[in-house]
């Protein structure tokens, strides 16, 4: 039997809370569904308010809109990240400056920030890796001290902290993502979190294809208007509905992913002495079980390993090609090198982890290969 990467999952009442959206009579966005998963966010993580999108790449691309982008501002970010991060920005028209990881962890280094910083800085976007936390110390700091706004690519860290605070609640902006491989599903879907309170209102018509229609259905404005840009960023109820029976079982969900990535960490340990690299969890972060993943000695080492695993028909992946390094980027950037970004491409490997997988298959398949493989 094939271990795949990643499976798609029904946990509770996904399917039945589909039909029952339709018989309410209300197919379109903000409905009742959508209404459930945002009060969720908002209770559960006490975020100021939560808007549900079609992904998280569109909730990047409002919050590009709602920060006023524009040709001139330049906004920095990891170069190791998913492309979505960047392409929101430069749709507006904004300079992408990438800043560097970590040597041993693909979360962006923070004291290499406040170099790249300019005049023209507007924004920094911080993605916290594999669910693991950035310094939000120190990013809220240069916030402060420079005047800038602070976006969370929250899309892999649902129900991770730093220290007690939820992701996504502590820069103005966040997003999150309910992709496919992410912990928790809706197919494709995410949801742009306001922690600014000036946002809400300019937020609510951007996603309402820019008319004020929002208002008029709390009877605020006598007729709906086109008052602002804006796109069509809100999902149907079958969405809403899918990930709302998804977020009533988000404990089980994550007790699980949990038991499957200590499954990982406790049995690995032993390779950190022959130099392959395990995630790395700094004091301040809290693990929500996104990823697990390896950081192999070379790319050769990365690509046998992974051919080894196919062979023995377990899927395993890499990725993100370092950004500033990608064919559409690449005559941008300024050239300066982005050492631990670019190793990471080449080095990192992801382990096959999501609700359906058993410990068995960890720890009878998967291990055993791997022990074989680095001959510990
Ligand atoms: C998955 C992901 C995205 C994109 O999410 P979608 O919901 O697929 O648009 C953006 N950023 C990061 C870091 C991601 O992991």
């Amino acid at each position: 039997m094939q271990i795949p990467f990643n499976k798609p999952f029904l946990i509770g009442n996904e399917t039945a809370y589909i039909e029952a959206a339709v018989r309410k009579g209300k197919l379109s966005g903000d409905g009742y569904y959508t209404l459930e998963c945002q009060t969720f966010f908002e209770e559960r993580y006490g975020v100021t308010k939560s808007l549900l999108t079609t992904s998280c790449t569109d909730a990047l691309e409002m919050a590009a809109i709602l920060l006023n982008i524009a040709p001139g501002d330049e906004v920095i970010m990891p170069s190791y990240t998913f492309v979505s991060t960047a392409n929101a920005f430069i749709l507006r028209g904004a300079k992408v400056v990438f800043s560097d990881s970590h040597s041993h962890h693909p979360g962006i280094d923070e004291d290499a920030i406040e170099e790249l910083i300019t005049p023209k800085t507007k924004a920094i976007v911080v993605v916290h890796y594999a669910g693991i936390a950035c310094d939000m110390e120190k990013i809220m700091q240069l916030s402060t001290k420079y005047n800038l706004f602070i976006v969370e690519d929250a899309a892999q860290a649902i129900e991770s902290f730093y220290k007690d605070k939820p992701l996504g609640s502590i820069g103005h902006l966040a997003a999150f993502s309910f992709h496919e491989t992410k912990n928790i599903i809706s197919g494709e879907g995410g949801m742009l979190v306001i922690n600014d309170s000036s946002l809400i209102d300019r937020a609510e018509v951007i996603r309402e294809k820019g008319t004020n229609r929002n208002k008029f259905f709390k009877g605020e404005v006598d007729k709906y208007n086109w008052v602002d840009i804006g796109s069509s960023f809100l999902p149907s109820e079958l969405t809403a509905a899918f990930l709302y029976a998804q977020l009533e079982h988000i404990d089980t969900i994550q007790h699980k992913r949990l038991l499957l990535w200590n499954t990982y960490n406790n049995n690995l340990q032993v390779l950190k002495k022959i130099g392959i690299g395990l995630p790395t969890l700094p004091d301040y972060a809290s693990n929500n079980a996104h990823s697990f993943f390896l950081i192999c000695r070379n790319t050769e080492e990365r690509d046998a390993l992974i051919a080894t695993l196919k062979n023995n028909n377990i899927l395993a992946v890499f990725h993100y090609q370092s950004l500033h390094q990608s064919p559409y980027f690449l005559d941008k950037h300024d050239g300066r090198k982005i050492k631990n970004a670019d190793h990471f491409s080449e080095c990192l490997v992801r382990l096959p982890l999501f609700y359906e997988l058993n410990t068995e298959d960890i720890l009878n398949r998967i291990i055993p290969l791997l022990y074989n493989f680095f001959k510990v």
